[in-house]
């Protein structure tokens, strides 16, 4: 639909043969005839109240609009301009008389080219516009209105409404795309406004409903932004907490089984320092018995010998078991991680779960609705 803001003017026309006026009017009024004038609000401004120079609209005050003899009219400001530019214009050519300030020269209008003869208080004197200035007035005190056009039929209003369509229409329109017998229903717009306010309205106020309710759900939503931003900290200090016990878990066990090896290796060792302190003390036995027995043999003392040779006898039949050495036995620590297996679990520890649950702010934006 062609929106056009008009001017509507309601004109009286003036009877061109002499009759009462006053009967013409009342048997106008009685007929219903008032003749209106649509006009482009645009069209009528660029025509009638705009300077052709700077197309600044005409004021009373600054933009005053000036007749010139031709009867072309420009602003003040625009034909003060045009009167220096020819001044100055007339004296950059050297062979001319140079002009004067405020001097009288040859000035041509910029429309029609007819050239009279002026000085710049001829300027300002011209006579003002008052048609001009009229039509300012005017159109200042005229009521506009905005009249909606058919885009289908040329300046045909849109006063009708086809109610099947839900479409304004214009007079052709009724006759022609929107019949009656075809099953569309014209009413007229002011009805089908009267008919179709209430129903807009509370549309309306339905769809500003809804809008605050869409605020106030996105506020919950941005809320919930803010919760996850919490959830996500909470879930991080936990996993951190629970990998500080797992980390001190495996240092404890780490000094454990270092603590244990080193018990072990300990021992083994007290082991074998204890047979070799045996061996050694059973060395000077043997090393004293020995030295004996040479004794009691160089002295040819035979019950000493037989004696200490029975003892010697004696001492062998309990030898020192070494398992090293008499059973080629060795004990040797090792330590066995079954890392593969735990690297496995660790890869798998630990789940993060997502859980459903009703909470107060669905609540709480439900009771929005
Ligand atoms: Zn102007
Ligand atoms: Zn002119
Ligand atoms: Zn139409
Ligand atoms: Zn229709």
């Amino acid at each position: 639909m062609e929106s056009l803001l008009a001017y509507k003017w309601c004109l009286n026309l003036e009877p061109s043969v002499k009759v009462d006026s006053q009967a013409l009017q009342l048997e106008q009024l009685a007929a219903g005839i008032r003749r209106s004038i649509v006009l482009d609000e645009e069209v009528f401004e660029e025509t009638f109240l705009r300077c052709m120079i700077c197309r600044d609209r005409y004021e009373e005050s600054v933009k005053v609009p000036k007749i010139l003899p031709c009867h072309h009219s420009f602003c003040l400001p625009c034909l003060m301009q045009l009167y220096h530019s020819e001044c100055a214009q007339r004296n950059s050519l050297t062979h001319s008389r140079a002009v004067g300030v405020g001097g009288t020269i040859t000035f041509q209008c910029p429309s029609c080219r007819n050239s009279f003869m002026t000085s710049e208080s001829h300027v300002v004197q011209l006579p003002t516009d008052h048609r001009v200035v009229q039509l300012l007035d005017f159109v200042r005190h005229t009521n506009t209105y905005t009249v909606n056009f058919c885009s289908k039929h040329h300046l045909q209003p849109l006063n009708f409404f086809c109610e099947p369509c839900i479409k304004p229409v214009c007079r052709d329109c009724t006759v022609l795309d929107h019949k009656d017998r075809h099953g569309h229903y014209v009413m007229d717009v002011n009805e089908a406004l009267k008919k179709y306010r209430p129903v807009i309205e509370s549309a309306v106020s339905n769809m500003e409903n809804e809008a605050t309710s869409l605020k106030s759900k996105s506020e919950t939503l941005e809320d919930l932004v803010r919760c996850k931003d919490t959830n996500n900290d909470t879930i991080k200090k936990e996993i951190k907490d629970v990998f500080v016990v797992l980390r001190n878990a495996l240092e404890n066990r780490e000094q454990d089984l270092i603590e244990i090896a080193n018990q072990n290796v300990s021992r083994e060792k007290q082991r074998i320092i204890q047979i070799m302190d045996k061996m050694e003390e059973r060395q000077m036995v043997i090393k004293e018995e020995c030295s004996k027995l040479r004794e009691a043999l160089s002295d040819s003392n035979i019950e000493e010998m037989f004696n200490l040779h029975e003892n010697l006898k004696a001492k062998a039949k309990n030898p020192i078991h070494v398992r090293e050495i008499d059973d080629g036995l060795q004990t040797n620590l090792s330590f066995h991680s079954n890392i593969d297996f735990l690297l496995e679990q660790i890869d798998n520890y630990g789940k993060i779960e997502a859980q459903v649950t009703i909470n107060n702010i669905s609540k709480m934006s439900k009771s929005h609705t």
